[in-house]
This record gives structure tokens, sequence and C-alpha cells, in this order.
């Protein structure tokens, strides 16, 4: 059981050093541990790191517990987070209290500590599932790259981050040339293969940790590029004209290329000169018509 959980992560809140240490004994070798010493810290800690689950004692200094979880599960970015207290002073009452600001679990200091970590790893058990749920459900299965839903949600955020810091963006819709006479010359097999060959590339393209890569659809990928402008696009999908055509994957015979490519729109945009760009929806639009002109320019090219 021991390993199973260690990429979680537990914090624990609490100001008595004698009551930190016996818990970090008891949970450190399951999971990575942080400590707070008041609420403030903890919540700082909460805000900043990807913290899995919370040990509170229901008494904390400059943010009381209850005050501290009523915080965490009201805020869109840490609701999910289980919190656990841990009370002096157990009584009915003090529980109803923690357990109606959203408290998952209420149990006595001085309970078996055998007990506490087994009510904590069966918690964190649910975590671990959730967290594999929430994995899944937002990645492609065929490619790895995450899929349509995860696409519209960070493009939403990244389109809205770029207007409040007033920096660039950049989108690319990158479309394989011909793709119905692939699967129709070699098979549906090899027509995944191809795809996940063109994924990877498109993943290697990201150059900043912002880049994201979706699947969009069937063999249309999205590139998103936040601080990017116009001349950054056109070189990062020049660079994937490029890498794609280096795999020189063999072409339907009746293909306008002896090799597999791709065609590419580029929308961009600044905050300062949106160019009648109103969402993100629109942008993704704009590059999907760049695209439909590649196309018609003749496939394996970008169109900006
Ligand atoms: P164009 O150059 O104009 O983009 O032509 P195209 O044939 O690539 O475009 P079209 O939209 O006509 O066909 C897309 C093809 O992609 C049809 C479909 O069989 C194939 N496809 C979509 N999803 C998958 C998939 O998951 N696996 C495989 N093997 N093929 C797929
Ligand atoms: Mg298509
Ligand atoms: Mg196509």
């Amino acid at each position: 059981m021991a390993s199973m959980h260690h990429s979680l992560t537990l914090l624990i809140i609490d100001d008595d050093v004698v009551s930190i240490s016996a818990l970090s004994a008891l949970f450190s070798e399951s999971f990575n541990v942080e400590i707070a010493r008041d609420g403030k810290t903890a919540l700082q800690c909460v805000m900043l790191q990807d913290i899995d689950l919370v040990i509170s004692a229901v008494e904390t200094p400059v943010i009381s517990g209850l005050e501290l979880c009523t915080f965490i599960k009201n805020s869109k970015l840490t609701s999910h987070i289980p919190i656990v207290f841990l009370s002096e002073k157990y009584s009915d009452d003090e529980q109803e209290e923690c357990l109606s600001v959203g408290a998952a679990d209420y149990i006595d200091k001085n309970t078996r500590p055998s007990i506490l970590t087994l009510r904590i790893k069966n918690l964190m058990t649910m975590v671990a599932q959730h967290k594999k749920l929430a994995q899944v459900s937002c990645t492609d299965g065929l490619t790895g790259l995450a899929n349509r839903m995860q696409l519209d949600t960070i493009l939403s955020q990244e389109w809205y981050s770029a207007i409040r810091g007033s920096h660039s963006m950049a989108v690319l819709i990158i479309d394989i040339d011909h793709f119905k006479l692939f699967n129709d010359a070699f098979g549906h097999l090899e027509g995944d293969k191809c795809l996940k060959a063109i994924a990877t590339l498109i993943a290697d393209s990201k150059r900043r940790e912002r880049d994201f890569a979706a699947r969009y659809g069937g063999e249309e990928f999205v590139l998103l590029l936040p601080f990017t402008d116009l001349r950054g696009a056109k070189s990062v999908a020049q660079d994937l004209l490029n890498r794609v055509r280096q795999q020189k994957i063999p072409a339907a015979a009746s293909a306008s290329h002896p090799i597999v490519t791709v065609s590419i729109g580029i929308a961009s945009f600044t905050a300062t000169s949106k160019k009648g760009i109103n969402s993100s929806t629109e942008l993704l639009d704009f590059a999907d018509t760049k695209l439909f002109e590649a196309k018609e320019s003749g496939r394996n090219q970008y169109c900006a």
C-alpha cells in the first residue's frame, strides 16, 4: 500500500509541534507531506501547490480551520480537495459545524493511530481514482493528446488570460492531407499508426510550457501558442511541415504528394490589435478558414 500513493500530497495544518511530528511519522512513508503551522500559510500552500488532501486542526492560528475549509470548498480551483479535521475537543456540535462547511471527515485526535491511518488512506484511494478519471476524460485515447473537451477549456482560459495580460496568442489547426485516401489504400490500422506519428510530431512542436496540443477531430489537431505572435506561429508551422515531410511516410498513390503531408491554418492576435476577432471560438474559426485556403492552394503548406 505504501508505494501506491506516493505521488499524492498531504497537507498537515497544526501549530503543535508534537502533533505535526506524530502525523508526519504516520504518513510520510505513503505520501508527500507538506506542513503549515497556521491557516494563512496553509491557504498559500493550497493555492500554489498541488495538494490532494488536507488534515487540519480545528483551531489554527491566523485563519481558523473552519474559515479555511469554507474558503477551500467555495473556490472553484480548490473545492475538490477533501479536508479532514482532527479535533482536540471532540463534540457533536463541533462535528456538525465542520461537516456543514464541507469537511470530508471529523476525527477525534485521540483516535487510535491505525484507525486514523486507514481513514486517510481510504480517502486518498478515492482521490487517486478521481484523478485518474479526470485525466482519462481530458485525453484522446488514440494519440494521448488532450481531447476536444479539454481544448475548449484551455483555449477559453488562454483567451481571457491574453486579453487580461495584453499579450499575443496564436492558434494552428493542422489537418492531414488526403487522409481518407491513406485509409482506403492502407487500411484503418495503418491510418491509426499514421495519426499517432503525426500527433507525436505535433506534441514535440511545443516550445514553451504553456504551449498546448490537442486532437480537434478525426485527423485534425490544434496547437495553442500563448505569448506567440504571427512570426513565431509561422516558424512553428514551417518547422512542423518540415518534420512531417522528414518522416517520409508513403502516401496513397492517388494523393497529391508521394509522402504524407499536412496543411496548417494559422490565426494569431494581440490584445491591442484583434482584427475583429472577439472570442476564442472566432479565433479557431479564423484558423479554419486559413486551413481551407492552404488546402485550396495545393496542401502541404501553411496559410496565415
Ligand atoms: P483533405 O486533404 O482535404 O483534408 O482530405 P482528407 O481525406 O484528409 O479529409 P476528409 O475529411 O475527407 O477525410 C478525413 C478522413 O480521416 C476520413 C476518416 O476515415 C479519417 N479518420 C478520421 N478519424 C480517424 C481515426 O481515428 N483513425 C483513422 N484511421 N482514420 C480516421
Ligand atoms: Mg479534416
Ligand atoms: Mg484531411
